[in-house]
């Protein structure tokens, strides 16, 4: 946690991953925090950060940190109009049989997914 720089581990990654993995995390949890109250860059992209994974021998990636998690991708499903070509975003898969275009009562045709 970036806030209180304390450190939460998952009992499940030592059960799952073993001790020398658990110190790999453990490390490069320390850097993001060592560097991020020196005002250092300490994300995964900054120099800073590279390096000093490298000195310590810290694997480069972890598990997300909480502010990595809310940046995360959103993925939505793009549905059309067959008939006006009107488009819909949708979070979720919808039933193309159900559901008709709201302006013209045409069906949906599902086009694609998108991220962003
Ligand atoms: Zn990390
Ligand atoms: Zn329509």
């Amino acid at each position: 946690m970036l806030d209180s720089h304390n450190i939460e581990m998952n009992h499940k990654y030592l059960d799952e991953h073993g001790m020398d993995e658990l110190i790999g995390i453990i490390k490069h949890e320390l850097a993001h925090y060592h560097l991020h109250i020196e005002g250092r860059g300490y994300q995964h992209k900054d120099r800073d950060f590279r390096e000093l994974i490298k000195k310590v021998g810290a694997p480069r990636f972890c598990t997300p940190l909480p502010s990595e998690l809310k940046k995360r991708v959103q993925s939505f499903k793009v549905y059309a109009c067959s008939v006006c070509k009107q488009p819909y975003h949708r979070k979720r898969r919808i039933n193309t049989a159900k559901y008709v275009c709201g302006k013209c009562g045409g069906k949906l045709q599902y086009i694609k997914t998108l991220e962003r």
